[in-house]
């Protein structure tokens, strides 16, 4: 049997006539920047995660570089951000010459540790406190990252909250959808995320008037009124046809949500009754609710080797991350020590993401635990 990690031909079988149909009418109209198409995205999206507006951007990445750049982020200047993440949150603060200063996670989630990160302010000169501008919470894998502490951080020395909420849409912290918590969300259409376009893709989610407008405006490289430059922005435009495809996928969005979540409740019966959860440690869902983007477990060790086991039985997994950000290279100026942040590091080692796609038959999600369940009893 093959179980592929992640297999998006499924998904597009049930949208295929009416992706072909709006296609197709933009082909005919020939207007493929922003426009009709990535202005009713920009309403549907704000709608959904509760917030007044958004703005479709170039991808999730620029969501980030755009956020932090409206925030009037500069060099010099310090970015609070986890660890445990995809490149881009860390590669966004640095590229414009700020500073990322790394937070370790809580182990339960995966996500910043609200302790570790009022520790980490607690521990900085009176100087480096007076440059902390920011805080990028990640929400990984779908799940919010813990926001009233930090929130409460935030509000205390007075930094911006923008929320990576790349691999989160629809999720919910005590009500609240990710992305309507802090001055802005940033979303990705990274075709691998729920909602994925099929190309590159992106949208940021804000509650402020004033926040909206500058984002727009540094979107079409600070162009406002045409032609007159009051800032200097980038070309951080979405275009038609991805925004087109994005909503017809959003209407289905809360469906694939709900199989995913439904594939975790039988991943999680498979392996009681296989009797792994003593050695297999399975994700929570604390915060209310968990979209799972990815479906990460925690194992006893021998990850590397469960992997191959796993890959020659037709089975793929992956490994996010293998590296937290504090051990790139390209951070190694900031002078960070193998062993600074223990939880993350520890992740690092010992977690796997499976499949946990809508489109999975239960007889796959059988075929993984047995697998693991073989590979454990043998070793
Ligand atoms: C995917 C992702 C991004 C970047 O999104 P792109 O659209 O690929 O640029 C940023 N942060 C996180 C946490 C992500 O998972």
């Amino acid at each position: 049997m093959k179980v592929p990690l992640l297999d998006l031909k499924g998904q597009y079988k049930a949208i295929k006539e009416e992706v072909l149909n709006v296609t197709e009418q933009i082909y005919e109209s020939q207007y493929f920047i922003l426009g009709p198409h990535v202005q009713a995205l920009e309403e549907q999206i704000a709608k959904y995660c509760q917030t007044a507006h958004a703005v479709g951007v170039s991808s999730g990445s620029d969501a980030l570089l755009l956020s932090l750049m409206a925030a009037d982020i500069r060099p010099g200047d310090r970015v609070l951000t986890t660890t445990y993440t995809f490149f881009a949150t860390a590669g966004c603060i640095a590229r414009l010459g700020a500073i990322p200063v790394f937070v370790d996670i809580d182990a339960d989630t995966f996500n910043i540790d609200p302790g570790h990160m009022a520790g980490v302010i607690e521990n900085m000169t009176r100087d480096e406190r007076s440059s902390v501008k920011a805080v990028i919470p990640v929400h990984l894998y779908g799940q919010c990252a813990d926001m009233e502490p930090i929130l409460e951080i935030a509000a205390e020395h007075d930094l911006i909250v923008i929320e990576d909420a790349a691999q989160a849409i629809g999720s919910e912290y005590r009500g609240k959808r990710a992305g309507s918590m802090g001055l802005c969300g940033c979303f990705s259409f990274f075709p691998s995320k729920n909602l994925g376009a099929f190309g590159d893709g992106g949208i940021i989610t804000t509650d402020s008037d004033e926040f909206f407008e500058k984002l727009k405006i540094l979107r079409g490289h600070g162009s406002h009124p045409k032609y007159y430059h009051k800032l200097v922005g980038g070309n951080f435009r979405l275009d038609a046809l991805q925004a087109a495809i994005v909503s017809i996928k959003l209407k289905h969005l809360d469906d694939w949500t709900a199989k995913r979540r439904k594939n975790v409740v039988l991943y999680g019966s498979l392996f009681t009754s296989e009797g792994l959860t003593d050695i297999v440690k399975l994700p929570l869902d604390i915060q209310d609710r968990h979209i799972y983007n990815q479906f990460v477990v925690m194992l006893p060790g021998q990850r590397d080797a469960l992997r191959r086991f796993l890959g020659e039985a037709g089975i793929g997994t992956e490994v996010y991350y293998p590296v937290p950000m504090h051990l790139q290279e390209c951070f190694d100026y900031l002078d960070c020590k193998k062993g600074g942040f223990p939880v993350a590091e520890n992740a690092a080692s010992n977690s796997l993401a499976l499949p946990i796609y809508p489109e999975l038959t239960d007889a796959q999600l059988a075929y993984v635990v047995e697998k693991i369940k073989a590979f454990y009893d043998a070793v």
